[in-house]
């Protein structure tokens, strides 16, 4: 039997595989779906030019927290990921490129010591080899249990891209639903161009915790990515269907000659 998916937005039944053919984006309305690690990076990258980096590193339970590793291995059996971030190198329309992608369906794409430094890796490798770097970020905020080394990625990541902008590397970020907390308040917000798929949740704090703290009714559409479009945010919001390109075009705009 075909399986059928309703579309949140217009609630329209989809068939999974013409969902599936549309990259995950609603054919009516242009609801963009939960889009897989593995499914994005199919996407982005050029035929079969995607090599893993990192791909054994685990995470570590530093502060001995009761339940963590449990969580952590039911979390990769089900994603069948090591943990909320895969990065690697790849070509792009031929261009050479680092990319990271962020998965939301681990742990909710928190940022722990290991998403921490595989992303702060790959911004390293591409400010020494002068290869632009890209990252889809879909992040719930820092990785509670690991504390202190958590809010540390921060930092770390921070740093990393201030090494970018000195070498004159390009960073391109990538906003999707949603990215929250300590990813934002980092690297999300410092890439050189920040783009993001339509729709998609945008902020530090969600909108529940602000509008109790403040007291107020917050505005339509607020924290979204046209919102954070309108108010100077975010650059562009790109379809996903129109992704590659966009970034293709803006890795060759972007070439600074090394003498530069
Ligand atoms: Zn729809």
């Amino acid at each position: 039997m075909e399986k059928l998916v309703q579309c949140p937005i217009c609630h329209q039944e989809i068939n999974a595989n013409v969902l599936s053919n549309n990259l995950e984006v609603c054919p009516n309305c242009n609801y963009h779906f939960h889009f897989k690690v593995r499914e994005r990076i199919v996407n982005i990258c050029d035929e079969n030019s995607f090599v893993e980096i990192d791909e054994h590193l685990v995470s570590l339970n530093p502060l001995e927290i009761e339940g963590y590793e449990e969580k952590l291995k039911k979390h990769k059996d089900k994603s069948n990921l090591n943990d909320a971030v895969v990065t690697g190198s790849a070509t792009l329309n031929g261009e050479k490129i680092y990319l990271c992608v962020m998965a939301f369906d681990f742990m909710g794409g928190s940022m722990g010591a290991l998403v921490g430094e595989k992303i702060t890796k790959i911004m390293i490798e591409g400010a020494i080899n002068n290869i632009p770097v890209i990252i889809f970020c879909a992040s719930g905020g820092a990785r509670m249990q690991e504390g202190i080394f958590s809010l540390m990625q921060m930092a770390k990541t921070s740093s990393a891209v201030a090494l970018m902008n000195k070498t004159k590397v390009p960073l391109f970020i990538v906003l999707t639903h949603p990215t929250t907390g300590g990813v934002t308040a980092s690297f999300a917000s410092l890439g050189d161009v920040i783009l993001s798929e339509p729709g998609a949740l945008i902020g530090f704090a969600g909108p529940r915790v602000i509008q109790g703290t403040i007291g107020q009714k917050l505005p339509e559409g607020f924290q979204r990515a046209e919102f954070q479009r309108d108010h100077g945010f975010v650059d562009a919001v790109v379809n996903r269907k129109d992704m590659k390109e966009t970034l293709s075009y803006l890795i060759k705009t972007h070439k600074v000659k090394n003498n530069e």
